[in-house]
């Protein structure tokens, strides 16, 4: 399938229920806004054979891979060598991340030390996409033509600081067509899911090719129904026949 785009969360703490991987929501969000789709997510922790089957095994599915996560310069910061390896390429200083991490150094009157400006290090190749509110920068890597991998640092801020300045441009450059799609919402109370199903079962409903979402809570059930700009008119009418057939449980 075409535009998708999916996405590896490295860090050993997001598999033991210390940290939230946020990443996810905020990469989906972000692509459902400008049209496109992340396929999978795939949560993983900071290992170099685990990383490089997870990388390769994703490239064999779509032709975009966002990885975030293990660019610091702690020891188990170890993203970078698992890709270099991967594509049998070096790693070396992004000149550029390095001055941009100077200058914050020095406002604060110090010098990077060789540990920090592991944070400035890149795979031979990839464009450093700076990040302005951080040290390790992101980077784009292109590993065979028409792949494409973005590699990202992981606390949160720094993850939407590079996918806004950096990813997102690229992304409408590279699919000017790409579409959000149209969404509608409904939302009933009082009538559970499976009744809901019954209902439509009964009345032989068609969701006439579109995607159709059903999210269940606190008594409510939102239902999402989502299409192309091309299929609008069977967008009005699943809505209208959804509204008629659960009219008397809607409240919005
Ligand atoms: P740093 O230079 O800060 O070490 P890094 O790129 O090495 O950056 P990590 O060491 O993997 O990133 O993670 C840094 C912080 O960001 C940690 O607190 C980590 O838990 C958090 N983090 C990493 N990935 C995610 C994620 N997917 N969702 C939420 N938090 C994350
Ligand atoms: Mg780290």
């Amino acid at each position: 399938m075409k535009n998708n785009i999916e996405l590896i969360s490295i860090g050993t703490e997001l598999l033991s229920g210390q940290t939230l991987n946020t990443h996810a929501q905020t990469l989906g969000l972000v692509l459902t806004k400008i049209g496109l789709n992340l396929s999978r997510d795939t949560t993983i922790p900071d290992g170099i054979e685990i990383i490089q089957s997870a990388v390769r095994e994703a490239f064999e599915r779509t032709d975009i891979v966002v990885v975030s996560g293990g660019l610091g310069s702690t020891s188990d910061d170890i993203t970078r060598d698992a890709l270099a390896e991967l594509f049998d390429r070096k790693i070396v200083i992004s000149p550029e991340a390095l001055e941009v991490m100077q200058k914050r150094y020095a406002t604060r009157g110090r010098e990077v030390s060789p540990a920090a400006e592991r944070q400035a290090q890149i795979l031979e190749g990839a464009e450093t996409l700076v990040n302005s509110v951080g040290a390790a920068p992101g980077q784009r890597f292109f590993p065979k033509l028409g792949k494409t991998l973005f590699i990202l640092p992981g606390p949160p801020k720094e993850f939407l600081a590079v996918l806004n300045d950096h990813i997102v441009p690229w992304l409408q450059k590279t699919f000017p067509h790409a579409e959000p799609l149209e969404e509608r919402i409904l939302i009933t109370q009082g009538i559970g899911e499976c009744d809901i199903v019954t209902r439509l079962n009964e009345a032989c409903f068609k969701p006439l090719e579109l995607s159709i979402g059903f999210y269940p809570g606190a008594g409510k059930v939102e239902i999402r129904i989502s299409a192309e700009k091309e299929k609008l008119a069977n967008l009005d009418v699943v809505e209208s026949t959804l509204r008629a057939l659960l009219q008397e449980w809607l409240i919005r």
